[in-house]
């Protein structure tokens, strides 16, 4: 039998090892560190900003700037449906909702037409607050998702932002290093929100960073996520969290991001190769890549219609060839905690999460593995 090929996985070396080696001989392995701060310093610089906090995971990076924005109970964040269901959960966990959004084909992101006209058709203003016509509920923020690691389309959305008063805060969860219109992304929104989850462009176990350009903004989040400490002397001044994100974690996402430009090379390149793999098969399509923006290729593979075999049934034979596949998010109106939220149209979301089969990217991932992978695709689909 030939051996398993995994459908994404960590990828860590020697690097990895020799920092978290450091942290053990320096006994630096909590929440305060050098890799921490480095790790801080790069991203933000990375993303085009001044400031980053590391979080414990991209939930909580979530959750910590939304409440930096004071967003909470009786509120409303504008969110497309198709995304993982953290996004959302990171808006519940702040104590404000959801208002789910469609994207669009172009680009699998939230389609900023219907945030315009549904703003236009279902708020009114209340003291210069912006409200939900249906509860009264404020509507408080924009949360535009980088589906597969691909900008949405920030120009549009900070124009909306713009003209209601309210902020973006994009889920840029594995998208670190992308570009939108050639500026780097943390430019884009009032605030950015990374993770560095197992299976994200880079990894620190788990993990998670907010950038963004306001300094004042960036020390609050801080703050708020270190139990909200003023002093040394167990001095609280609020009800803080504790989300802050360990030393150990820190070294290994350092030695990832010397590792970035790699990574991005190489799943740019599996990409393209299933790409160009299937290109000639009647009814699969291509993930989208929209040509003003890059794209970490967080996650690659085919999209199918109804002439062929279902993803659930590809990512089945696949197995029987022991190669992983996997469908893709189920939207999170479909979710059952999710079942009450507000929700426009979901034409396009709802016909496209059933169609999409994920394959073998990760960065480790061999030119003989990628073959047999493009091979057993193709035989499945009656393409030899
Ligand atoms: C992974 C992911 C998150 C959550 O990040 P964690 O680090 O797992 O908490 C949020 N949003 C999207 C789009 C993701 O892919």
């Amino acid at each position: 039998m030939t051996d398993r090929i995994p459908l994404a996985i960590p990828n860590i070396g020697q690097g990895e090892a020799k920092n978290l080696q450091r942290c053990v001989k320096t006994n630096f392995v909590s929440s305060v560190g050098e890799f921490v701060n480095q790790l801080e310093d790069r991203i933000a610089t990375l993303s085009g900003t001044g400031e980053g906090v590391a979080m414990g995971a991209g939930t909580l990076a979530l959750h910590m700037a939304l409440h930096s924005y004071g967003i909470g109970k009786g509120d409303l964040v504008i969110l497309p449906s198709f995304t993982f269901i953290a996004s959302a959960n990171a808006v519940m966990h702040s104590g404000a909702r959801p208002w789910l959004f469609d994207v669009t084909e172009e680009s699998w992101t939230i389609d900023p037409a219907q945030v315009r006209h549904e703003l236009k058709k279902n708020t009114f203003r209340e003291n210069g607050v912006l409200k939900y016509n249906k509860t009264g509920e404020r509507v408080a923020a924009i949360m535009p998702v980088y589906t597969l690691g691909t900008p949405a389309y920030m120009n549009a959305l900070n124009s909306i932002a713009r003209d209601y008063g309210i902020p973006i805060i994009a889920d840029a969860a594995a998208a670190i290093g992308v570009t939108y219109k050639n500026q780097a992304i943390g430019q884009a929104a009032d605030l950015t929100c990374y993770s560095f989850n197992g299976n994200k462009t880079i990894t620190c176990g788990g993990g998670g960073m907010v950038v963004g350009k306001e300094k004042s903004r960036l020390e609050r989040i801080k703050h708020i996520s270190t139990t909200a400490r003023i002093s040394k002397d167990y001095d609280h001044d609020e009800v803080g969290y504790n989300y802050r994100m360990t030393n150990l974690q820190a070294a290994v996402g350092c030695a990832q991001l010397d590792r970035l430009n790699n990574f991005l090379h190489i799943k740019t390149k599996i990409r393209k190769a299933y790409d160009a793999a299937f290109q000639d098969i009647q009814g699969i399509s291509k993930f989208p890549y929209p040509d003003d923006r890059t794209s970490t290729c967080w996650f690659s593979g085919i999209v199918v219609d109804k002439t062929h075999p279902t993803p659930s049934e590809i990512c089945e034979r696949l197995n029987d060839y022991n190669i992983e596949a996997r469908v893709f998010w189920k939207p999170v109106h479909l979710q059952k905690p999710y079942s009450k939220a507000p929700v426009a149209d979901q034409s396009y979301t709802e016909n496209i999460y059933k169609r999409i089969v994920t394959l073998p990217c990760s960065t480790s991932l061999v030119k003989p593995d990628l073959t047999r992978v493009i091979t057993a695709v193709r035989e499945i689909l009656g393409a030899t």
